[in-house]
């Protein structure tokens, strides 16, 4: 009851893309409440991360003051103990601790600019996200900065851009409501989109065609008409399988072809040797079930794509996206009611973050840094007679490559978690050993800010004012329910100062500023304002001053030559490295309901803790019995990188040589296992395969 509480406060559930929005209720000066509100993409519902993932910050290992590396601290390493700092910490004065970073900011930038790198955060706002590309870019005049999403949809962007010109969705979620028919690959969203979930199992429920595919018997196969188990790897043989039979039975949409696209005799030419007798013992599925599922798709007045990091985290990663996007075309599912292509994107805020620059290879709104006269747009927005490098900056592998190389010397990293993120994590973990100077900003002394020197107390997102985008392309407000724990402050106005003590011009004093100045360099904010934002949630495009979005794009062409989007031939890559004699099953990683990425926000919240307190893969039940272990019993997991000690479960929905690994757990942390090999054009990690020997211990 609201008269339980001191105030009630409208934000934005800070974990999914989904973008729950939210009622904070407050009582004593804390968030004693979540309730989900009527928000376009929720419509009040919240999974039990929004519903109870709250409370940690609250939680005593908060960040309460700057802290600087003690000069007699033991060396860097996970050897801090987050409830006494002080072995390897002092307290110290903003004054001191901002004075001393921008001192060996600047002296570094003096002897070598290129030596500095930035991680900024898909946690933080649209705002924060701008200045921290701003502070690298305008700081340091080059593009070494990058956020999560290169772990994560990069793939997907990167062959979007290339086929239909935009790295966002063609069509929001919702409009599964419009839908006869959707697929669903390489996505688990019953757990790591829940509400989204919802959508999807009322659309099956109402007698929608629903096609799921993916390695894993993921939950939404209990909702489905066709489930595709397909081999891991395998996506780009099984897609072309069904593309082929399309083309082979003539049931793409020729009208649409003709007008909206280009390179489709190329595209229907190479498709044609991938027949599903061909591919079937490549992906593990029956011509038949290929044929049956190529049918449905093409013949459905209206069909959806929704994909997930099954579909991204591989060296053909973007492959993988170019064939769900040809398959998208030549059925002429994208631009009308029902139909579309939909990333279903990872954290909170990564679309926004990825919209707002924080990429090495794109200013705000994905405008190339190699163009000059969008440099020169920016370096006139910014009151900047200077110019900056017109070179692609280094990704977020390649930085971490860099500083183990010593290449790179300094680090500026706000709300990342690269020591328990980035794959081959002994190598990242050592890398950040190795750098000068680390600043760290973020809420909790996490395991990347055990190797800080500089540690900046920040703020989570119940307690800031901002923007966010979610994978709908939703942009919505957030506000501060409650004020940060002692001395702590909001990331942009960390950001701020320290761009002004390292020489900037920068003289905001209100995040709406910083949202004024995107909007003069970002034309996917037209029409969406400040003001507009207090009340409405607004979809971008908005066509005019009252036009709510546009929940689907591309329906009078693409923002391509001609407006026509292109077919991109894929041709079947083996993952990067094969099972063999040593190590003969395959893993794959991701995240379970409960647990949210690296576990530094839900491993602190009581309820979700208390659900998944204990780090566990699971395996199929056959193997364990062949292998002599019980579920519960330990297991000694061994890649080519490392080795992790974990308890196991028995799933009959994972493969009889497969391995599935949650990454929240830092005392058997799945990314000391995994593959660093990339993807060439998203430059994303193979995190979904790797060779893997199981021992029972
Ligand atoms: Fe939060 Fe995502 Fe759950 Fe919604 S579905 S409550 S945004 S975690």
């Amino acid at each position: 009851d609201s008269k339980d509480y001191d105030s009630e406060t409208e934000s934005v559930c800070p974990f999914c893309g989904v973008g729950c929005k939210v009622s904070l209720k407050v009582k004593d000066g804390k968030v004693k409440y979540v309730e989900g509100i009527n928000g376009p993409a929720n419509e009040g519902r919240l999974c039990v991360k929004g519903r109870f993932g709250f409370d940690y910050i609250h939680h005593p290992h908060r960040l309460t003051k700057p802290l600087i590396r003690r000069e007699d601290a033991p060396a860097k390493g996970l050897n801090v103990d987050p409830g006494d700092l002080s072995t390897h910490f002092r307290e110290a004065s903003w004054e001191e601790a901002m004075d001393l970073a921008a001192t060996k900011l600047k002296a570094l930038r003096e002897e070598d600019p290129r030596s500095v790198a930035g991680f900024g955060s898909a946690k933080c706002t649209n705002e924060e996200a701008y200045l921290f590309q701003k502070f690298i870019r305008q700081g340091f005049r080059h593009n070494n900065v990058d956020h999560c999403t290169r772990l994560c949809h990069a793939s997907s962007v990167a062959a979007l851009i290339e086929n239909v010109g935009s790295g966002a969705v063609t069509a929001t979620f919702n409009e599964i409501v419009n839908a006869d028919v959707a697929i669903i690959i390489g996505s688990n969203p019953i757990e790591n989109h829940p509400v989204a979930a919802t959508y999807f199992k009322q659309f099956a429920k109402r007698g929608g065609k629903l096609i799921v595919m993916d390695p894993r018997g993921v939950g939404m196969r209990k909702f489905a008409d066709e489930m595709l188990q397909f081999r891991p790897g395998a996506d780009v043989s099984m897609l072309n399988a069904i593309m082929n039979v399309i083309v082979e039975e003539e049931l793409y949409d020729s009208q649409y072809i003709h007008r909206w696209t280009e390179n489709w005799e190329a595209e229907k030419e190479h498709l044609r040797q991938f027949t599903p007798e061909a591919m079937a013992p490549i992906c593990g599925i029956e011509p038949e079930q290929l044929r049956r599922v190529a049918r449905t798709f093409a013949n459905a007045k209206a069909g959806l794509i929704f994909w997930g990091m099954g579909v991204s985290q591989h060296i053909h990663g973007t492959d993988n996206s170019r064939c769900l996007i040809s398959l998208a075309l030549m059925t002429g599912n994208v631009g009308k009611p029902g139909a579309g292509l939909h990333p279903l994107r990872g954290q909170n805020n990564v679309q926004g973050a990825s919209d707002a620059g924080l990429i090495p290879m794109f200013l705000p709104d994905y405008q190339s840094v190699m163009d000059d006269s969008i440099r020169a747009k920016f370096n006139s927005v910014w009151e900047d007679d200077r110019d900056f490098s017109n070179e692609k900056g280094l990704t977020v592998t390649e930085i971490i490559d860099q500083a183990y190389a010593g290449n790179i010397k300094g680090m500026y990293i706000q709300g990342e978690n690269p020591a328990m993120s980035d794959p081959d994590a002994d190598h990242a973990r050592a890398a950040l050993a190795n750098l000068d100077l680390m600043i760290v900003q973020d809420i909790f002394l996490t395991e990347t800010a055990n190797y800080a020197d500089i540690i900046l107390p920040a703020s989570a997102l119940y307690e800031k004012n901002g923007t966010v985008s979610n994978t709908n392309r939703q942009v919505q407000r957030v506000r501060p329910a409650v004020a940060p724990p002692g001395e702590a402050r909001e990331d942009w106005a960390i950001t701020v100062e320290l761009g002004q003590r390292i020489g900037l011009n920068w003289d905001y004093t209100d995040v709406s500023q910083v949202f004024n100045e995107m909007k003069q360099t970002m034309a996917s904010l037209d029409n969406i304002t400040w003001e507009r934002l207090e009340t409405e949630t607004i979809t971008y495009p908005s066509l005019h001053e009252t036009d709510p979005g546009q929940a689907i794009v591309f329906g009078d062409g693409f923002p391509r030559a001609e407006g026509r989007a292109k077919f991109t031939p894929a041709s079947v890559i083996p993952p990067d490295e094969a099972p063999d004699e040593e190590y003969p099953m395959i893993a794959t990683t991701g995240r379970q309901l409960e647990h949210w990425h690296t576990g530094s926000m839900t491993r602190r919240s009581l309820v979700l803790d208390a659900v998944e307190p204990e780090a566990n893969c699971s395996m199929n039940p056959r193997t364990l019995k062949l292998m002599g272990v019980e579920p519960g019993e330990m297991v000694r997991l061994t890649t080519r990188r490392g080795s992790i000690d974990i308890m196991v479960r028995a799933d009959r929905a994972i493969a009889e040589d497969m391995v599935f690994i949650p990454f929240a757990y830092v005392e058997a942390a799945a990314n000391i296992l995994t593959n660093p090999a990339i993807d060439p054009y998203g430059k994303i990690p193979e995190f979904k395969f790797s060779a893997i020997r199981v021992e029972k211990i």
